[in-house]
């Protein structure tokens, strides 16, 4: 099996030295991006995880999270020397899957690599449950269930549904699902996304006014908030 792939984007040497040798020690294939600009031109090989530094010299972490998110859903860890709540839910909220707070202890770095990784592996076979067993998602056969009983989707529901449900909590703005979905963007695509989620809401919502799974974040897209079983 391949080496798995990880991207270091860190202008701080020393941090990123001992961070890729924690993970060259545990078998990873690791890269260093020392700047914003390295980042963005390696980004579009295939990494398996990248761990960010919000504080680059020339571009700011999370414009490459964001950057990163109109076209991957890599898992990506934010490494932040800032803890105040605010900028930790702003790292999250654009994409980020994770965050670690310099200094932090490379050890424990590594065991998030390994516990994000494995999370990845698992979802490609998983059945994703909500609200004790009320919706099921069943990966592998597309099959959606509310209560038990088959909810019919088409494939581009279903493509939707799923990639909110993968990352509850997580809003995704309407390019962002488009470019998932479609694997591209164009232009006037938003209001469609919109059609899809009210078909979305129709089929697995109880209450459309009051829904338990695909909530409309004003102004900023859609989150799943459907509570993990
Ligand atoms: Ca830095």
């Amino acid at each position: 099996m391949p080496a798995e792939k990880i991207l270091i984007v860190e202008d701080e040497k020393k941090i990123a030295d001992i961070v890729k040798s924690y993970l060259e020690r545990d078998g990873f294939n690791v890269t260093i991006a020392d700047t914003g600009e390295k980042a963005l031109q390696l980004i579009r090989d295939r990494f398996d995880l990248i761990i960010l530094d919000l504080k680059l010299p020339d571009i700011e972490g999370e414009t490459i999270c964001r950057y990163i998110r109109e076209f991957s859903d890599v898992p990506i860890i934010m490494l932040t020397a800032k803890s105040s709540e605010d900028e930790r839910v702003k790292g999250l909220g654009i994409g980020a899957d994770d965050y670690v707070i310099k200094p932090f202890s490379p050890r424990e770095l590594v065991a998030r690599v390994k516990a994000h990784l494995r999370r990845t592996k698992k979802s490609g076979e998983k059945m994703l449950s909500f609200n004790n067993g009320l919706l099921r998602i069943d990966t592998l056969s597309m099959e959606v269930t509310k209560k038990g009983k088959i909810i019919p989707l088409t494939t581009t529901e279903f493509k939707i549904l799923l990639s909110l449900a993968e990352r509850p909590n997580i809003i995704f703005s309407r390019v962002q699902l488009v470019t998932m979905v479609q694997g591209y963007d164009f232009e006037g695509y938003d209001r469609v996304i919109d059609a899809h989620i009210k078909n979305i809401r129709h089929k697995i919502e109880e209450d459309t006014q009051r829904p338990l799974f695909v909530k409309t974040v004003y102004g900023a897209g859609y989150k799943f908030i459907g509570i993990p079983d």
